[in-house]
């Protein structure tokens, strides 16, 4: 796996993705949150395409990096500092070697997930992106070992975490800003998490 040619124009795909949700996102957030959810990803995901651009052929670990600093820079907000931490974790998870192979990626995925849950610190069921991010992880690392390639792990985990974020309507929130006003998030899903299962579901789609 050529993973250095592949981490910018993933990140390319994150930030068209987002984009293209912004106003749903945002809206989304204002249910229950304070409604800036969509513009933040956006920022932050505009900014952090843009940075990966500038460092191409430096290496995905640099890529990665420098795509984090700028995300949790320009993002703001609750998720742009757990963004930022996921892809420092993800970057820090790789040396900086030439190819990768199944385990290297794999890794990737697990650091990105656990540095959410470190600096959120949210449990399964608090109604945050960790709810979207778990079985994200699992179904990642379950196809991988079964054999799939890097594009079929990519996109059953994507499906994954598509339909755990929509599984999310059912809870109420136990951390971050929607917490207050919880019965009014009831029936409607995470921001957070349907948002990581839109940009993972375009990511898988960056190496069909
Ligand atoms: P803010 O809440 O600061 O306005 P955003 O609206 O951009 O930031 O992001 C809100 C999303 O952040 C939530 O929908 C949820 O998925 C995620 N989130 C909030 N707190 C946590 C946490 N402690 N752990 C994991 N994710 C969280
Ligand atoms: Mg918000
Ligand atoms: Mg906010």
């Amino acid at each position: 796996i050529r993973l250095g040619e592949y981490a910018a124009s993933a990140l390319d795909a994150v930030a068209a993705v987002v984009a293209e949700h912004e106003t749903f996102l945002g809206k989304l957030d204002a249910i229950a949150g304070d409604g800036d959810h969509g513009i933040g990803m956006r920022r932050g995901a505009d900014a952090a395409s843009a940075a990966a651009a500038e460092a191409r052929g430096t290496g995905v670990r640099n890529v990665l990096l420098q795509a984090a600093e700028a995300w949790s820079e320009k993002a703001g907000g609750t998720s742009g500092a757990l963004w930022g931490a996921a892809l420092t974790a993800a970057a820090n998870s790789l040396g900086n070697r030439g190819t990768y192979g199944d385990q290297d990626a794999a890794d990737c995925v697990n650091a990105f997930v656990s540095a959410v849950i470190e600096l959120g610190k949210a449990d399964p069921g608090d109604k945050t992106m960790v709810d979207a991010l778990l079985p994200y992880a699992e179904t990642f690392t379950h196809e991988q070992s079964g054999g799939a390639t890097l594009s079929q792990a990519l996109a059953a985990a994507a499906k994954a975490a598509k339909r755990a974020a929509d599984s999310t309507a059912e809870l109420s929130p136990k951390k971050g800003r929607a917490r207050p006003l919880a019965e009014k998030s009831i029936g409607h899903p995470d921001p957070g998490a349907i948002s990581f299962g839109l940009i993972a579901e375009g990511v898988a789609n960056t190496l069909e």
